[in-house]
């Protein structure tokens, strides 16, 4: 056998220097050539502990086969038998803490690059033109509503339409695709793909409405007189504040606005957009998630000289992906870590003005698992800033528990589902995603959708 490679087959990118003065996709992505050489870094283990480590159990060393035989028509098709968002997953999900994670290449060497030759795969057939529509199965005359168009709508709605039932899709902004709209930045994630997903969706019979706020428009209560069960994906939308001093001042924004603004509302092409938004020359964000990398590099390429990133805890502790901190590293970003902010200090008009930090140490590991940040007495620092933006999390949306009281919500606000199936403790009323887990990942969201639907099958299927 040849000599394996130690080291992942590299991914062309645009220079940090050129990237921060536009908003293009930063990875070139994987030539064929390219492609089929990192296929071949794979060993084909007899037990491959890749597919345990894929929340929704991809044949990866299938589609890696195909691709090290040139065959990637049929290494797409293997993969969507699993996953209908390649191009997303290969873009935006941590293998690092997944199945990259369990490759046995990964004990010595770098791991097989899984999610790379995925988004190759998923680019190779958009650039082949038309995709294959699977043949329309026979209709069972049930009609399921999917609340909220994001990762966990979209996957029912894909696996519940291939099960020959009507769905239709309720969405409350005026675009399809959840966070991946509003959230993860063009850069990151081109939103083309994300309508071509969706719109791979209606070509299979699902019907999207959008600007469709369920709980305000209609309830709960009544989509269930015309439908024969519900799934919520409504996200998790509603922003944490730090609940410090100052922190109403003008010029600090939630990172939800701050996004929505800049990637949604398209404030970056202003004035073409006509969205405004505060072009900070000092950026502070606060946070170690990858909202917070997002948000940090969205300044940047805003215009900001200093764009800072301010965590409590140590980069080894930082939530994000590896390959996010990475390119925020290169670009420029500047990490304050062990710091946390006490309060804001504002000048003239109430615009913010200054950031008053904490210094911190790191103690005993708390039940995340990671070291408890302490504060340091009497060590604050002051830092100027003209903007900043607050990335410390998110929980979800009141508005739907609020307005049918029967469904059970826990911890944060988050839904309450039964594991086996996803359904609510409402009868016919079904949730997954970061509605019913807190903010978590995409794929973690397809792989409740995926749960959800074999559940909602079941139930709408035993109904008389
Ligand atoms: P969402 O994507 O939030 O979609 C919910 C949808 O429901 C939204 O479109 C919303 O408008 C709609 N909705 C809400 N309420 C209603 C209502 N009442 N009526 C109708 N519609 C409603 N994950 C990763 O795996 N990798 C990453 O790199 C990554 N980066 C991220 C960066 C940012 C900035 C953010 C915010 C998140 C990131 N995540 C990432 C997390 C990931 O995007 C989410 O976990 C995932 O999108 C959750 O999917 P969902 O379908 O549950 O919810």
């Amino acid at each position: 056998m040849a000599k394996v490679s130690p080291t992942k087959t590299p991914m062309r990118e645009q220079l940090p220097g050129e990237r921060i003065r536009n908003y293009d996709e930063v990875p070139f992505g994987y030539s064929p050539e390219e492609a089929v050489l990192e296929a071949k870094r794979c060993l084909m283990c007899k037990n491959p502990k890749c597919i345990a480590g894929c929340p929704v159990e991809i044949d990866i060393p299938g589609f890696i086969q195909f691709i090290a035989d040139k065959k990637f028509k049929e290494g797409i098709n293997l993969i969507k038998e699993k996953n209908i968002l390649p191009a997303i997953c290969g873009r935006v999900c941590p293998q690092e803490e997944q199945c990259e994670l369990e490759c046995i290449l990964g004990v010595k060497n770098e791991p097989v690059a899984i999610g790379r030759l995925e988004r190759f795969l998923a680019d190779w057939e958009a650039d082949q033109g038309d995709i294959d529509l699977p043949p329309r199965p026979k209709s069972t005359g049930r009609k399921i509503a999917i609340v909220g168009a994001g990762p966990a709508g979209i996957t029912v709605a894909a696996d519940l339409v291939r099960m020959g039932h009507a769905v239709d899709m309720f969405e409350a902004l005026h675009q399809p695709g959840g966070v991946l709209v509003y959230g993860i930045p063009e850069f990151r994630l081109p939103k083309t793909i994300v309508f071509r997903e969706i719109n791979y969706l209606e070509k299979l019979g699902v019907r999207l409405f959008k600007d469709y706020v369920i709980g305000k428009i209609k309830s709960i209560d009544e989509l269930l007189k015309d439908f024969d069960a519900v799934f919520l994906g409504t996200g998790a939308g509603l922003p944490w504040f730090l609940n410090v001093p100052g922190e109403n001042l003008n010029g600090i924004y939630s990172a939800n606005e701050y996004l929505t603004r800049a990637n949604l509302m398209k404030a970056y092409l202003f004035p073409i957009y006509k969205t405004p938004i505060i072009k900070g020359k000092r950026v502070a964000t606060v946070g170690g998630g990858n909202v917070a990398m997002d948000c940090a590099r969205t300044a940047l390429r805003l215009g900001a000289d200093k764009s800072i990133i301010i965590y409590r805890r140590s980069q080894n502790e930082m939530p994000a992906r590896n390959e996010e901190i990475h390119h925020a590293e290169e670009e420029g970003v500047i990490f304050k870590l062990l710091s946390n902010p006490a309060a804001f200090h504002g000048g003239a008009n109430n615009w913010v003005k200054e950031v008053e930090c904490i210094r911190m140490k790191l103690g005993e590991p708390d039940e995340s698992g990671r070291r408890r940040p302490v504060p340091i007495p009497d060590a604050n620092f002051r830092m100027p800033i003209d903007v900043a933006v607050i990335a410390i999390g998110n929980s979800p949306n009141p508005l739907i528990p609020s307005t049918t009281p029967d469904i059970e919500t826990g911890k944060g606000g988050n839904i309450i589902t039964d594991p086996e199936t996803g359904m609510t403790s409402k009868p016919g009323v079904f949730a997954g995603g970061d509605v019913a887990t807190g903010a978590a990942t995409v794929i973690l969201a397809m792989g409740a959708g995926k749960i959800a639907a074999r559940g909602i099958h079941q139930y709408v299927m035993d109904k008389k």
